[in-house]
C-alpha cells in the first residue's frame, strides 16, 4: 500500500479495473472562486493517487480526465455533489456515474445525524481516520506528509463503505431511490454551479 504523488495529471495505466473512489481538494467552498489544487483516486487495492494543480494550470489532465469521465467506470464518493462541481468547472468533464457514501448513509443511518466520513469509517469499518488536514491550505508549493495522508485516507475506506452501505440500502427498500439520487447528483451540482446552490426547486417556495 503506497501513496503516489502526481503533478498536473495521472500517469497513463496506474489505476485497475472496476470502481473508482474520488475526492477532491480546494482552496474552499466556493467553487467558482475556490480552485481545485488536488484530485485524489483509489481503484480498493490498496494505493491511492494524488493529482495535484499548481496555481494558473491549465488543468489540460488527458489521462485524469478519461477516467473520470468514462461511463463504464462507477465513481465513488463521500459528498459527491461538490466534488462533481469542482470537477466540472475545473476539468470539464462530468464525473459519473456515481455512488455517494454520503447520501447512502442518509437513507440507511436515519438514527443518526452524523453522516461525515470519520463518522461512517468509524462506525461501519471500525477504524479511525483523522480530519485535522481537512481545513489546511492546499494551494501552496509542498504537501506536507500530513496532509498527503489525510488526503489518501478520503479515498481509502469508500470501497469498502459501499460494500456495507448497498445491504443496508437492499435491507431497507431504499436502493432504487439511492440510485435515482446517485443518477441526479451531476444535474444537481450543475445547479449550484447555475446559481441555485442555496434555493431549493423542489420547495413550494
Ligand atoms: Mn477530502
Amino acid at each position: 500500500m503506497a501513496v503516489y504523488f502526481h503533478e498536473e495529471d495521472l500517469p497513463e495505466g496506474v489505476l485497475g479495473q472496476g470502481p473508482i473512489a474520488v475526492d477532491t481538494e480546494t482552496m474552499g467552498l466556493v467553487t467558482h472562486r475556490d480552485r481545485l489544487c488536488l484530485v485524489q483516486l483509489s481503484d480498493g487495492k490498496g494505493d491511492e493517487h494524488l493529482v495535484r494543480f499548481a496555481p494558473g494550470s491549465k488543468y489540460d489532465a488527458p489521462n485524469l480526465k478519461a477516467v473520470l469521465a468514462d461511463p463504464a467506470r462507477l465513481k465513488l464518493y463521500h459528498f459527491a455533489r461538490f466534488d462533481l462541481a469542482a470537477i466540472e468547472h475545473y476539468l470539464g468533464v462530468t464525473a459519473a456515474p456515481v455512488f455517494c457514501t454520503k447520501i447512502a448513509s442518509k437513507l440507511t443511518r436515519t438514527y443518526s445525524d452524523r453522516h461525515g466520513l470519520k463518522n461512517l469509517v468509524e462506525e461501519l469499518l471500525g477504524e479511525n481516520i483523522s480530519k485535522q488536514q481537512q481545513l489546511s491550505d492546499w494551494g501552496g508549493p509542498l504537501i506536507n506528509d500530513a496532509q498527503r495522508d489525510y488526503a489518501a485516507s478520503d479515498v481509502r475506506h469508500l470501497h469498502r463503505l459501499r460494500e456495507v452501505l448497498i445491504p443496508r440500502l437492499e435491507r431497507e427498500g431504499r436502493l432504487e431511490m439511492a440510485q435515482a439520487c446517485f443518477d441526479f447528483l451531476p444535474t444537481r451540482a450543475r445547479l449550484d454551479l447555475a446559481g441555485w446552490a442555496n434555493h431549493d426547486i423542489f420547495s413550494h417556495e
